[in-house]
């Protein structure tokens, strides 16, 4: 019997991003229902739904096309489905720009035959539903963007003496 992996220890470099991206997410527009899943599929047309990026039939994620890191919405025109290997490889990336590389997973590197035409399709499909990005500064106003970076120092304060505390503690128990 094969025993399952230990856990990793969770570090301030894997809990910090993530308060980075609650806070990006919260300023972005979430509409992505029932009836938004199926203008999806009648649009990418397929009969079995598949990976936009690779055509793999194993789709399991909706990957947001402008990621969450960019502020992108969780909405029509930037939500496609995606399976699990292309959502891992692409992350943040710009999709034409990681479908087109040589990085690990990407179509490329996978030998998808019809990237040109896929990206293609994505192009259309962003500007048939009019998806448009807009970064923190057209969301927030002037005083929501202070109160923002005051919130980003101090979280970096935190950081610093957590950190610090774990290297203390460390050095006086090993
Ligand atoms: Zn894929």
């Amino acid at each position: 019997m094969k025993l399952p992996k230990v856990p990793q220890r969770t570090t301030t470099g894997f809990v910090f991003p993530m308060i980075e991206r609650t806070l990006k997410e919260c300023f972005t527009v979430r509409q992505f229902g029932l009836e938004e899943v199926a203008k999806v599929r009648e649009f990418f047309g397929a009969e079995q739904p598949e990976c936009t990026f690779c055509g793999s039939p194993e789709v399991k994620r909706w990957d947001h096309l402008l990621p969450i890191s960019k502020v992108g919405d969780t909405v029509l025109g930037n939500m496609v489905p995606a399976c699990a290997q292309c959502d891992d490889s692409k992350q943040d990336k710009p999709f034409e720009e990681w479908m087109t590389s040589d990085a690990k997973y990407s179509p490329k590197s996978l030998g998808v035959k019809d990237i040109g035409q896929r990206i293609k399709r994505m192009k259309a499909y962003i500007q048939h539903f009019g998806y448009v990005p807009r970064s923190l500064e057209d969301r927030l106003n002037k005083h929501e963007l202070e109160r923002l970076r005051i919130i980003r120092l101090k979280l970096l304060d935190i950081r610093d003496d957590i950190e610090m505390f774990i290297k203390d503690y460390k050095a006086r128990t090993t």
